[in-house]
């Protein structure tokens, strides 16, 4: 009954980790350690240090430790550093992928959760975006995503498995029991930077874009607190279990906050003011994306716990601030 959770020490992979053995779960995680912190795996979850790459080694992995579901977090998230560097994106997510999907076939896995994105969306014709929307990716990321979307639905009409694909909006916040969080110091994404920036770590929060067609001129986005979505993941493993069709779903909250909202929260949280400063756009950005998140409701009948900015922000503001002390 073991879960693989690629990524482990990463991001949400780490907080993935801790949902999966508070739910009663046995975990073994695998990790190239190239951002992730080995000391955020959880002390009761067995680690393998490799790459989805090695399919010798994936096989092995899946055998030995009678692997039942894969959880695929690793992989490359960062928009403009996708435009910079597409062939690592493409390498780091699709084929990558590829080969981990070709690994848990012939090893008999047969359920696939797997870590997607709202980027494969692009510049929506309406928010909230839907599944059922077209989906136009205008970044190398998201296209390296989608890539990956599609190559799970012609596998999973061709071999015998069944995934979950879920569309990550903007994932924020840490471990409300402070277990774990965002711990790259190279993080770029705009929650973890303004807390940074409230405490000192980097000079400043530079805003990216005020001229965008939205309420305040910056970019809006549906953050989601990464505890809420870590447990869409143990729902999804449960939807599967129970012998549950593939899916394709959104997550986030249905509502959007943009970059000046966000600072103002940072600020009343930190209770500092912000140092920003006002730069272009950044390669890669759409003005906005907010999920219609019904069908994930629906489906596995999740409920968010942590969906209001401020807690969003308390908790990886906690977390900042532990990493500052240590
Ligand atoms: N952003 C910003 N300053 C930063 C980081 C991000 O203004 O230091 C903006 C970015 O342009 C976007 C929003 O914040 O409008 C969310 O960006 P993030 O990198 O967090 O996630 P993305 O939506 O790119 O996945």
């Amino acid at each position: 009954m073991t879960v693989l959770v690629t990524g482990g020490t990463e991001y949400i992979g780490s907080h993935m980790v801790h949902t999966l053995l508070d739910r009663g779960r046995k975990v073994v995680v695998l990790d190239y350690l190239s951002t992730g912190v080995r000391a955020n795996v959880a002390q009761d979850a067995s680690f393998v240090l490799g790459s989805v790459g090695d399919t010798a080694l994936m096989k092995r992995v899946l055998a030995e430790h009678a692997v039942e579901t894969v959880i695929h977090f690793s992989g490359s998230v960062i928009v403009p550093e996708s435009v910079e560097n597409p062939i690592l994106y493409y390498s780091n997510n699709t084929f990558a992928s590829l080969h981990l999907v070709n690994a848990f076939i012939h090893s008999g896995v047969k359920k696939f959760i797997f870590s997607s994105t709202a980027a494969v969306y692009g510049i929506t014709e309406r928010n909230p975006v839907s599944e059922k929307d077209e989906t136009n990716p205008i970044n190398p990321y998201g296209r390296s995503k989608l890539m990956t979307e599609w190559l799970l639905d012609d596998a999973a009409h061709a071999h015998d498995f069944r995934f979950v694909a879920l569309r990550y909006f903007n994932v924020a916040g840490a471990d409300p029991k402070g277990r774990t969080g965002q711990s790259t110091p190279r993080a770029t994404h705009l929650i973890k930077r303004a807390c940074q920036a409230a405490l000192g770590r980097v000079p400043q929060l530079e805003i990216f874009g005020t001229d965008f067609p939205t309420r305040d001129g910056t970019g809006i986005r549906d953050y989601i607190h990464v505890s809420d979505l870590a447990e869409v993941h143990a729902l999804a493993l449960e939807y599967l279990g129970d012998g549950g069709e593939s899916q394709i779903l959104n997550c986030g909250y249905g509502r959007g906050f943009s970059v000046r909202e966000v600072i103002d929260v940072v600020s009343k949280v930190s209770q500092r003011p912000l140092p920003t400063r006002e730069a272009p756009r950044r390669a890669g950005d759409p003005p906005v994306i907010v999920a219609d998140c019904s069908r994930v409701t629906s489906e596995f009948g999740w409920q968010p716990r942590h969906n209001h900015l401020e807690e969003i922000v308390s908790t990886a503001y906690a977390w900042e601030r532990r990493l500052n002390a240590a």
